[in-house]
């Protein structure tokens, strides 16, 4: 097992240094423009492919790192740099996640790299779980696999929303119910290749924060697709739902929480970016802004506050680091670990933008500095891959071990 160290090796600082500068020199720059025009950044996306940043082989290094702080350093300087921006570089990885997490190897063999395309032909993935009626209950999943025994394809029926990459992904990974008697036991993920027909993008949201990455609901129309397609297997999902069916409990992992699990502290990693990026700005306002004759940081009011959002800020990466070497290292979240991590550093990310804001005092609320971009993009950190209330649920379970509603 790998120790648990707080000093990356000389690979992961490598790395490290080597996305802080494209974060610094390409990302921050383009900021402002992605977000004013709500759109996905594809030449910056085509930039980071060509430079290895955005690929299968670059995430998958980071990924099966056996420190487990690959992904959350990653993670940290690209969203330093912009998090609209950051998250359509690395939104493909929740869709190669829900693939590594649930498929079989042939299955990662085939897909993970038509989710990413190549540098000259880049390619996004979305991972389509959320539906109107089923957002934080992802129990309450309505769309609908079918198995045809005689064309051996399964057929998908229904609406998604919130897809990040929705509609403009190349592979969607889709999680639908083939029992909805069973409830999120009933479920399982299939990928729709590039070009199925029947499937296709709703509305597209406009939105608060993250502008440039994508949203948008995703309409499954008798969507065919081959057996091979339903990740895992059929053999491994009968055998699940004859457990289920008999009420054995053997996991309480369905398919789109084992993608979430996976995720989260990669998720917190991201909101530390954003917060760490604030603070960086806020520092420096603090030490050249002069009021009634001195910097502003010269008031333990405004000191104070800076060595508050630092200490949340440190305290945050610790739990994301924390998580993410004990899922390297196939130690169980016993405590919800992943869920800490992901439930303090956003709420981080929200609290230090705010401050962030403050300190710059009006210039703070305008859109000629970053803070206002960036307070707005923490937002989503308290929602998205479980809200933090439903991150405080899953911990109170764990910790309880009662059914807290
Ligand atoms: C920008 C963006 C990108 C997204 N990307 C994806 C994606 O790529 N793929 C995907 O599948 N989904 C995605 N989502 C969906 C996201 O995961 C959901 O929005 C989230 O899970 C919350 O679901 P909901 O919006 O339906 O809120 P609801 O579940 O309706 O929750 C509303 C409020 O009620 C609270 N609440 C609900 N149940 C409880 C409870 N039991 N106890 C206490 N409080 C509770 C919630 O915490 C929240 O405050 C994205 C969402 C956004 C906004």
């Amino acid at each position: 097992m790998s120790t648990f160290s707080l000093d990356p090796g000389p690979d992961q600082i490598a790395v490290r240094d080597w996305l802080h500068g494209f974060a610094a020199d390409v990302v921050r720059p383009a900021a402002a423009e992605w977000d004013e025009r709500e759109e996905t950044p594809w030449p910056i996306i085509q930039e980071a492919a060509k430079l290895g940043i955005y690929s299968l082989d670059f995430y998958a290094q980071q990924y099966f790192d056996p420190s487990g702080v690959g992904i959350p350093i990653a993670m940290e300087e690209l969203f330093w740099g912009d998090a609209g921006i950051g998250l359509s570089i690395v939104g493909t990885t929740l869709a190669a996640v829900a693939v590594l997490a649930n498929g079989t190897d042939e299955q990662i063999g085939t897909w993970a790299p038509q989710m990413f395309g190549t540098p000259d032909d880049v390619k996004v993935a979305a991972f389509c779980s959320s539906e109107p009626d089923a957002g934080s209950d992802v129990s309450a999943l309505r769309t609908r696999a079918v198995y045809e025994e005689a064309t051996d394809e399964w057929v998908l029926n229904g609406t998604k929303t919130w897809a990040t990459n929705g509609g403009i992904a190349a592979v969607h990974v889709v999680v639908a119910t083939v029992d909805p008697a069973l409830g999120a036991r009933g479920q399982a993920s299939f990928v729709v290749p590039p070009g199925t027909p029947g499937l296709s993008q709703g509305q597209k949201f406009k939105k608060h924060g993250i502008r440039a990455s994508h949203t948008a609901e995703v309409v499954l129309d008798g969507v065919r697709v081959p057996g091979h397609c339903l990740l895992g297997g059929k053999e491994k999902l009968d055998e699940r739902l004859a457990r289920a069916r008999e009420g054995v409990r053997k996991s309480g992992r369905n398919a789109a929480m084992a993608t979430f699990e996976a995720s989260r502290p990669a998720v917190g990693a991201q909101a530390i970016g954003i917060a760490r990026a604030a603070y960086e700005v806020a520092l420096d306002y603090a030490k050249t802004r002069v009021q009634f004759g001195r910097p502003i940081i010269d008031n333990q009011g405004v000191a104070f506050q800076l060595a508050d959002m630092k200490t949340r800020i440190d305290a945050a990466r610790l739990l994301v680091w924390r998580a993410s070497w004990m899922a390297a290292t196939n130690q169980p979240f016993t405590s919800a670990e992943g869920s800490m991590s992901k439930l303090y550093a956003g709420e981080t990310a929200k609290w230090v933008t705010a401050q962030a804001m403050q300190i710059l005092g009006g210039n703070g609320f305008t859109r000629e500095y970053p803070v206002e971009r960036m307070h707005r993009d923490s937002a989503i950190y308290s929602i998205f891959e479980g809200t933090s209330e439903i991150q405080r649920l899953v911990i109170a379970r764990a910790v309880s071990g009662l059914p807290i509603r």
